[in-house]
């Protein structure tokens, strides 16, 4: 019997079927799965549907009374929920790990509190008043990747719940039991059947898209697979978000002073150990502060603490899962092959854990495995640059488009070239950083729709109109 329960109408229900969860760091197992079948999903469903009519009529200021309790809960829980977190994705505890994570949580859902979507009075003369209304669509179901499981998993579910609907929750496979155990903690704020949850593997996530008793899909993950979750809920026309892959460029212009920027580029780019949406992830260097900068990057890459995340004062963990870890050492080995300059890192550290140090690969380019693809790992490519347009064109010959950034000491030649990239937010001086009053969302191959503010909310919404005539 597994010692994660799926959530189900109010209730944690623990099922024989299971799977092993394992530290990253170690091997050691961390808890068991329960693996749900096709009828823990049609359970999960049935509840949230029976659920809708009830909270969808619940007054807006119950709901984010609700929003508040379920703040206070995490935050009473986070020590805990921190820790399940480490060990099982690996993140240290500390930094912009576990416990920042935790902190992001109650950000997001503390604001998800303070908004509200009122109606809006388009017109009100004499022959007619026009109002605009915001109703929620039903049952939305939310599909999370490994990488910042617990805040991610915030993201969809609050702003869905805030807004009168009803949700299934479906973790990573690789990271499921810390949000098996958030659900709980949620589920306790909320009448039963407004959250559920189930975990299981990746099968599960296919019969999300295509079941009929779902409304809309918020999903973050991989291009691949939102390509898959679209198709697969198009027979039922589902509303989508869809949140995908990216491979941020940064492009550092020669006026920048290379030592006074390097940690912030460094953590730009390694959060998280790299697996970050919208990490830095091609770093486009003008040739008159190249060698400068690779040398002060390289400096901080090896003076970062890397290990257990559990160990205080660690602040990169491993990697998360063996495909990642080997995506890396496979991506690295094709840029050692051609030839590039491996400043720091280039190999697996030996032992039990998914250990990959910082690693800055200079001399590369397109072509190049780690240029052309998301390495989604400790391993960062850095190219020489002489012309900006050159730059330019590099960093939108990419098919995904999340983030980008511009770092110079001229703010208005930087806000000059930023549209001109294509990607859904343009950092200058800074990369990465998200914020719940601001949406945030890719567009080509990122995805669509955006989450977080006011538009992230109206996300799950629809518009309906009301029109009285006066005459
Ligand atoms: P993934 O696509 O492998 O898995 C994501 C989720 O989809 C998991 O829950 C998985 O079980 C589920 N899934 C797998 N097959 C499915 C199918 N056929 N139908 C429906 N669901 C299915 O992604 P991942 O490896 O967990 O996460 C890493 C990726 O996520 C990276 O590309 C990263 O850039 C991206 N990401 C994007 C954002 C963003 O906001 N844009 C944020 C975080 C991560």
């Amino acid at each position: 019997m597994s010692d994660y329960g799926l959530i189900i109408a109010g209730e944690k229900r623990a099922i024989e079927a299971g799977f092993d969860i394992n530290d990253p760091a170690t091997g050691a197992l961390v808890g068991r799965c329960p693996n749900a079948r096709q009828v823990d999903l049609d359970a999960a469903v049935a509840a949230a549907r029976q659920a809708f009519p009830g909270w969808r009529a619940t007054a807006t200021e119950a709901r984010a009374q609700a929003c508040n309790r379920i703040a206070d809960a995490i935050e009473s829980h986070a020590a805990e929920l921190a820790r399940l977190l480490t060990r099982e994705q690996g993140k240290p505890l500390g930094g912009t790990g576990s416990e920042f994570e935790l902190g992001g949580c109650v950000a997001w859902t503390r604001y998800a509190a303070s908004i509200d979507l009122p109606v809006e009075v388009l017109e009100d003369n004499e022959q007619q008043r026009v109002e605009q209304h915001r109703k929620p669509l039903g049952v939305v179901a939310s599909i999370t990747p490994w990488n910042w499981p617990l805040m991610i998993a915030i993201w969809h579910i609050i702003p869905a719940i805030r807004t009168g609907n009803t949700v299934v929750i479906k973790p990573s496979p690789y990271t499921p039991l810390s949000t098996l155990r958030l659900i709980e903690i949620i589920n306790a704020e909320l009448p039963p059947g407004v959250i559920n949850a189930i975990a299981g593997e990746d099968p599960l996530g296919a019969a999300i898209s295509e079941h009929p008793g779902i409304d809309k899909i918020v999903f973050t993950g991989s291009t691949a697979t939102g390509k898959k979750v679209m198709a697969g809920s198009a027979a039922t026309l589902k509303r989508l978000t869809l949140e995908l892959g990216g491979n941020d460029a940064a492009i550092v212009l020669p006026d920048v002073d290379p030592a006074a920027i390097a940690e912030k580029i460094f953590w730009s780019a390694f959060i998280n150990s790299g697996q970050t949406c919208a990490a830095l992830k091609r770093l486009y260097v003008h040739d008159a502060v190249y060698e400068p900068l690779c040398a002060a990057l390289t400096e901080v890459a090896e003076k970062t603490p890397l290990g257990n995340g559990l160990e205080p004062g660690v602040l990169l963990g491993p990697l998360q899962n063996a495909m990642q870890f080997e995506k890396v050492k496979a991506l690295v080995a094709d840029a050692r092959a051609r030839g590039a300059r491996i400043l720091c890192g280039g190999d697996p550290l030996p032992g039990d854990g998914y250990f990959y140090p910082p690693t800055l690969v200079a001399d590369i380019g397109a072509g190049a495995r780690l240029v052309d693809e998301e390495q989604f790992g400790t391993a960062l490519p850095i190219i020489r640059y002489s012309d900006i347009e050159q730059a330019i064109e590099s960093a939108n010959a990419c098919e995904q488009g999340l983030g980008g950034s511009i770092w110079s000491a001229d703010i208005a030649a930087a806000r000059a070239l930023a549209p001109r990239l294509e990607c859904g937010t343009v950092w200058i001086n800074s990369h990465a950083g998200v914020q719940p009053n601001v949406p945030f969302g890719g567009v080509k191959a990122s995805g669509f729709g955006v989450e977080f503010g006011i538009a992230g909310m109206q996300a799950y919404t629809s518009i309906q109109i009301v029109t009285v005539d006066k005459q």
